[in-house]
């Protein structure tokens, strides 16, 4: 018997197989939980139905974070299935693609930082929000996929880099005011994984090779990796962790400096 069996998950993310939110859908599946899905837009629909078949859900819900209307409709139509949910994973990210290239100062604009917060930070507590009731009484697990360049400067990851760090302050807050409830918020830190959104980083190949070249393990992670703490952290084994933000990066982020070659 799995250890999520008896839970129930929407995960608001699946864009690809590469999504890090597939390799936690497929984790928490293993490990008995039922799944809903939401989808971005119509281009990604028989992506998000053909991993919802797979993980034998039925429940294939549009939702673009954007939009509030949208959000409120993703836990009407939710209702209609299931009583309550006990798991929202978040793994949503997104700013314009010019934000992801060049120099920081050269590149930031105000409506670039706002896209970039409003999606892939303030989406997340807006979630939160719209399907409180529906988690009542569960004590439920959200959490949220974040990167290092939260807190350490990046090239090119830029305005990201401060949405993901509005995001983990998102993380501790909401772990405040949902702790109470009996509810537990937390973020996994991953490190970089080649997917769609990672894709409009400028240079991202270059980051996975150097840190399969410098970190702790010499290798990148897998979502499979991403997702077996996600399932870990979402289930009762992890009751007592909540507003964390754990790193799965192959120890990337321990480094101080990396080895010195030569003499
Ligand atoms: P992905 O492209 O597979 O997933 C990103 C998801 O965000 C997609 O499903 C996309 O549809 C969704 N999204 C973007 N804008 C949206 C909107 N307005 N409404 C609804 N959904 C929207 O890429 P991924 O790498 O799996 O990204 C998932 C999360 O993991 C992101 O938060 C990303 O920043 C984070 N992350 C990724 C890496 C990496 O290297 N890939 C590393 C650390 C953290």
């Amino acid at each position: 018997m799995g250890f999520l069996k008896g839970k129930r998950a929407l995960i608001v993310g699946v864009a690809s197989k590469r999504s890090i939110a597939w390799g936690i859908a497929e984790a928490m599946h293993r490990q008995g939980a039922e799944l809903a899905f939401t989808y971005q837009n119509d281009r990604l629909k028989s992506r998000a139905q053909q991993i919802a078949d797979i993980c034998e859900s039925d429940i294939v819900i549009p939702c673009d974070v954007e939009f509030d209307d949208q959000i409120e409709d993703t836990f009407s139509q939710l209702a209609s299935h299931w009583d309550g949910y006990d798991i929202l994973v978040h793994s949503v990210g997104f700013a314009p693609r010019e934000q992801l290239d060049g120099d920081y100062l050269d590149v930031v604009t105000r409506e670039g930082f706002r896209i970039a917060h409003d999606i892939s930070s303030y989406s997340f507590v807006a979630l939160a929000q719209a399907g409180r009731s529906m988690m009542a009484g569960r004590n439920g697990a959200l959490l949220t996929l974040t990167y290092m360049g939260s807190v350490r400067a990046m090239p090119s990851y830029n305005v990201m880099g401060l949405a993901k760090a509005s995001l983990e302050a998102n993380v501790r807050y909401m772990a405040q005011s949902l702790g109470p409830e009996g509810h537990r918020v937390n973020a996994i830190s991953a490190g970089p994984i080649k997917t769609l959104a990672s894709a409009g980083i400028s240079q991202f190949r270059k980051m996975l090779e150097h840190v399969q070249s410098t970190a702790p393990m010499r290798r990148t992670i897998t979502p499979e990796e991403v997702g077996n703490v996600a399932a870990f952290l979402c289930s009762d084994l992890a009751s007592g962790i909540t507003g964390e933000t754990t790193f799965v990066d192959a120890g990337y982020n321990i480094l101080g400096m990396a080895e010195l070659s030569g003499d």
